[in-house]
């Protein structure tokens, strides 16, 4: 427990000084042995340490140091633990380039290679519904089969990894190939890469190239 809280409370300490944070907007957590850890609700993200993070149980039980309340998007992350037990630290933010792909319920095509660092050829874009409903819940879950990340219709963007410091480079990266999409737009639609480019690609990370995995270990190409 005392590491995973070191963990998310380090990897929220870089987040906040990221180009993802805008205000208090967006929320971290990290799988523990009895449920999980999450940032409180209205919070800045440069003010929180340990004592501020909020433990919840898979039955959504939840106990703080501070008074806190836990993020009002916990049903994500609960569920997001619930169903994809690859899934150990979940990254939720409203980056500004992949949520203005968001608005669009546009999801990110096979444009550039590194798209496949989520796990497959495309980031899909799930549903609209209200935030912290069930209904959102749901729509994450089905756009992130097979994948560690997907955006959120008129909302934004989620991460999963590994780690903390892996599900907060996922999102950097997302955020990267959103800025490349829109930029590249401005041309038109781009052309995109065949099944077999990006299976090549794909199957080239899944070889021992260390995308996706642990971020020091990634090949720079
Ligand atoms: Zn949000």
């Amino acid at each position: 427990m005392e590491q995973v809280q070191t963990e998310l409370v380090e990897t929220i300490t870089a987040f906040a000084q990221s180009d993802l944070a805008s205000g208090t907007s967006g929320n971290l957590s990290a799988r523990t042995d009895d449920g999980m850890l999450i940032t409180p609700s209205s919070v800045a993200y440069q003010d929180i340490g340990q004592a501020d993070l909020v433990s919840m149980s898979p039955d959504a039980r939840w106990a703080t140091t501070r008074n806190r309340r836990p993020s009002s998007e916990w049903r994500l992350h609960l569920d997001i633990y619930a169903h994809r037990p690859d899934a150990h630290a979940v990254v939720h933010c409203h980056p500004r380039f992949a949520t203005a792909l968001a608005v669009h319920s546009r999801e990110i095509g096979p444009f550039h290679y590194m798209v496949a660092v989520a796990g497959g050829a495309n980031i899909r874009c799930a549903g609209y519904a209200t935030f912290g409903s069930q209904e959102l819940s749901d729509n994450v879950l089905a756009a992130l089969e097979d994948r560690r990340a997907c955006l959120m219709a008129h909302h934004g963007l989620v991460t999963v990894g590994d780690s903390p410091a892996a599900a907060l480079a996922l999102a950097i990266e997302v955020e990267a190939l959103a800025a490349h999409l829109l930029t590249a737009l401005a041309l038109g639609e781009p052309p995109l890469l065949s099944d077999g480019q990006m299976n090549d690609v794909l199957n080239k990370m899944q070889s021992g190239a260390g995308y996706g995995s642990s971020p020091g270990e990634e090949a720079s190409t």
